[in-house]
């Protein structure tokens, strides 16, 4: 009943003749960057790619592609890494970038707030924030290529979530075009709103499965006018977790991040960049690096220092970044380790959370499970620990050939999942599920949860064309299941 039954041509066609000029892209070098994604491990080719420059084009676009059966993929900047973002393979989707529709709509530092297009780069969103002396507090590596549409739709977290929350905690409102063309018009700067359900949450989070977001209301803070930023070396993950307890009550809640990385990826970061040096003069098992900021009278270098000196017992040595050019060298170790780690190959990324409390013990196991299962694969540990949130990655031995790798991949991931499940945590923390991560999301999701999910979905996109068979199964093969 969903399936797209017209030949390739046909559906062309009709896209062309609903479409204006200068919007729609199908010749193979026109869409080839819209192909694949940041990581280039996911890839799909689709029928069309279509560039919206106005929310009544996206709304067009969607009443075309509703009518004609036509499945639709929104993509952002594609740093997504699920798989969700790129066609489905078959060539039947249509990608929709989001990447015209860019404009800051509106600003004021009086409501704290702005409302800015899906398709602006969350780097771009940051500055004009700036610009009138507030901060949109998302930020992540990714920051210079995602939008802030794909923020939306994966809930993005990022370096400051322990301070001001993810994505979800800062949308004021959203604008959405859905399946069938409507135009939900949800854009508020209100703070209290009671009114009935809460619709933008549904779309937060949804990976595309409901709708496109085009544009979105945004919390902003003041902008600091202190930030203070250090690296301390520990014996484990344990001391790093019992700093960040205390930290969080000695800094007066001023912690803006607090990074877990270790030595390993420190070793990666330095092979990365010849001529850095090792951040400290002792060799160290685990690292943090800490930001604290700050507005007003404050003296933050004080109260960081202070910090630092009453937690002897647990720091092995450290250093407080003495100007903003030695704070952002401190954090290009975090940087370069994230670029560097898969020595330029494929490599398993996971990003996990378990509660607060008990991170130590789970990354302590599943270490040692990992050396114990698969000896000559390198885990690359590192987190947004203060949210409970780490990447535990694991990169093949060199030489490997790629179907070792996937079963390695597999075997590894089953691993890390099984020990999340022990410790009650999430298989996803950042990402989302997307294709990649479906197969063990599905495994582990309660009937209850699905059955509501299945339902939100039928209700909102009852043609299933949005993102079809991303998060869960495509809805065609869930009704000829229960048929059968
Ligand atoms: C180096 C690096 C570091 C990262 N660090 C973090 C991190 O610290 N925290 C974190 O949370 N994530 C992190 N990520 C993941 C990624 O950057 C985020 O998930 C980001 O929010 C994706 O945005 P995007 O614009 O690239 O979305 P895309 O990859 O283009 O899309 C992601 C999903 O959103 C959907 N989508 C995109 N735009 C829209 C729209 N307008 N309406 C509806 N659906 C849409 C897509 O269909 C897809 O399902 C990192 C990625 C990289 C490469």
């Amino acid at each position: 009943m969903h399936a797209v039954t017209e030949p390739r041509e046909t559906l062309l066609a009709a896209l062309k003749a609903a479409l204006p000029d200068g919007i729609l892209l199908s010749a193979e070098n026109d869409i080839e960057r819209y192909t694949h994604d940041w990581s280039g491990d996911h890839f799909g080719t689709p029928l069309a790619v279509v560039r919206p420059r106005s929310v009544d084009e996206v709304s067009l676009i969607m009443r075309c592609c509703s009518a004609n059966n036509i499945p639709v993929v929104p993509q952002g900047g594609l740093t997504g890494l699920v798989g969700a973002a790129v066609a489905a393979p078959g060539g039947g989707e249509v990608v929709i970038s989001l990447e015209r529709l860019n404009k800051l709509r509106s600003i004021s530092a009086i409501d704290f707030a702005m409302v800015v297009e899906a398709g602006c780069v969350l780097e771009e969103a940051k500055r004009h924030a700036e610009a009138e002396d507030c901060i949109l507090p998302i930020t992540f590596g990714a920051q210079g290529s995602c939008r802030v549409g794909g923020n939306v739709a994966t809930n993005a977290g990022g370096f400051n979530v322990l301070r001001y929350g993810m994505t979800r905690d800062l949308v004021l409102g959203l604008e959405v075009v859905l399946a069938d063309g409507r135009v939900w018009n949800g854009l508020k700067l209100l703070r209290k709103d009671n009114r009935g359900y809460d619709l933008k949450q549904l779309f937060i989070g949804s990976e595309g499965t409901l709708g496109i977001v085009t544009a979105v209301s945004l919390k902003l803070f003041p902008k600091p006018t202190q930030v203070e930023t250090a690296l301390v070396g520990l014996g484990s993950v344990e001391d790093a977790m019992a700093l960040y307890a205390r930290a969080r009550r000695e800094c007066s809640d001023l912690l803006t991040a607090f990074e877990l990385i270790l030595r390993g990826g420190i070793d990666i970061a330095l092979g990365a960049r010849p001529g850095l040096r090792d951040p400290l003069s002792e060799v160290c098992p685990v690292y943090v690096l800490i930001e604290a900021s700050a507005g007003g009278r404050v003296d933050l270098r004080a109260i960081l220092q202070d910090f630092l000196m009453s937690a002897d017992d647990l720091i092995i040595d450290g250093v407080v970044a003495a100007s903003r050019a030695q704070g952002d060298q401190l954090w290009l170790l975090r940087e370069l380790m994230v670029e560097a780690q898969g020595r330029g190959g494929r490599y398993l990324r996971t990003d996990v959370s378990v509660p607060i409390s008990m991170l130590a013990g789970f990354v302590e196991d599943t270490l040692s499970a990992l050396l114990k299962s698969h000896p000559h694969a390198l885990a690359v540990t590192y987190g947004h620990v203060g949210d409970g949130n780490i990447h535990l990655n694991v990169v093949p031995p060199v030489g490997m050939d790629a179907d070792e790798i996937a079963t390695l991949f597999h075997e590894t991931e089953d691993v890390i999942f099984d020990i999340v499940d022990r410790y009650g945590g999430s298989l996803s923390a950042e990402h989302g599920i997307g294709r990649v991560k479906q197969e063990a999301f599905l495994k582990r999701i309660d009937e209850v949860s699905l059955d509501l999910a299945g339902r939100i979905k039928d209700a909102i996109d009852p043609k299933d064309i949005m993102s079809r068979g991303r998060i869960f199964l495509p809805r065609s093969y869930i009704l000829e299941a229960g048929e059968r």
